[in-house]
This record gives C-alpha cells, structure tokens and sequence, in this order.
C-alpha cells in the first residue's frame, strides 16, 4: 500500500492533494505561494480511514516565537511586504521579508 490518498488541511480548510509524488513538505512549500506563513508552519498527520490527513499548523509566536528584529512583526501581526505584495513571511528566524533590503 502507498500512500496515495492524502488530505492535506490548514486553517481548518481542506486541500486536495496537488501531486501525489510530491512530498508532504513540498506540499507545504507549494501553499507558501497562498499562505507564506507556511514556510514556518509545524506538520501533524492523522488517519481518518484509508486517508492520511496532513495539517499544516502556523507556530505561534506567544512562547518565545519570531519576531522581526527591524520591524517587530510577528506570526500573529505580520507587516506588508510591498515588493512581493503580500504579508511578509520569515527570511530569517527574526528577520522579515519586508525588512531583508534593509538588512
Ligand atoms: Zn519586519
Ligand atoms: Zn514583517
């Protein structure tokens, strides 16, 4: 048996699965293109019946988490990345999209 049914959710919405040969991880760097909060998400999978359930989960950034070391943005109040037009996501652990020119 392979694995060829796969659900993937976030946010509490459903996903098909884009291309079975990809890899759950690949998956994930496929949605950053919708959810660049993504790129630093944790993944869980479940079974529900003969379908793996992959959930993709933003970390949150209450304990300790990233924060942008120019411009303060967290997971949870990310700031506007104008270049790439959307909101930013992490370059580095503490550092921006929106702030990497700056750097
Ligand atoms: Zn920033
Ligand atoms: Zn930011």
């Amino acid at each position: 048996m392979t694995d060829k049914t796969r659900k993937f959710v976030y946010d509490g919405r459903e996903f098909p699965d884009p291309d079975p040969s990809m890899s759950v991880d690949e998956v994930r760097q496929h949605l950053t293109d919708f959810f660049p909060e993504l790129s630093n998400a944790e993944t869980s999978n479940r079974t529900e019946g003969d379908v793996t359930v992959h959930e993709f989960k933003k970390r949150v950034g209450t304990k300790g988490g990233p924060c942008c070391r120019v411009c303060g943005c967290t997971d949870d109040n990310a700031c506007w990345d104008t270049k790439a037009g959307r909101p930013c996501n992490w370059v580095e652990p503490d550092l921006c999209s929106a702030c990497v020119e700056g750097k």
